[in-house]
């Protein structure tokens, strides 16, 4: 397995948000993803040949002692597991779709209408921008323009 960052401060905060990153794993198997993905949150991607993880939302007993209230995960946005051999153009833009809705969660609206994490409208989003960018980025190639 190999583990790599990536981190950005986005156009959003120029005027000195918060550096979000996350970390991404290139695993040597589907079998040693999947089993990696279980035990860091206790959810099953059987199918999956990646996978986003947003960080993991920390709760603590709010000023009224009685409620609780979200805490900030501090920079780190969650981890991305790819698998070695299934590395695609599709497959990355549909893993950082949600990546970039992590993001969008923590930093500008925690409702994005497409539920509260990556369940299935967000699915259907990530899949329709991975087969975008995958179908526009073979054009571009083939016209020479895809560096
Ligand atoms: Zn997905």
């Amino acid at each position: 397995m190999r583990r790599l960052a990536v981190s950005l401060r986005h156009a959003h905060n120029v005027y000195g948000g918060p550096r979000r990153y996350f970390h991404m794993f290139v695993h040597n198997g589907l079998d040693e993803m999947r089993a990696a993905a279980l035990a860091y949150n206790g959810d099953p991607v059987e199918d999956a040949l990646a996978v986003c993880q947003p960080a993991p939302v920390r709760e603590r007993l709010a000023d009224d002692g009685e409620t609780w209230e979200q805490t900030e995960p501090a920079h780190f946005g969650g981890i991305i597991r790819f698998v070695d051999g299934h590395v695609t153009t599709e497959i990355v833009a549909h893993e950082l779709t949600h990546a970039a809705l992590v993001i969008y969660r923590m930093d500008i609206n925690p409702d994005v209408r497409l539920g509260n994490g990556c369940r299935l409208r967000e699915e259907h989003l990530a899949y329709i921008t991975g087969d975008l960018i995958g179908a526009a980025s073979t054009v571009l190639h083939d016209a020479g323009l895809w560096s």
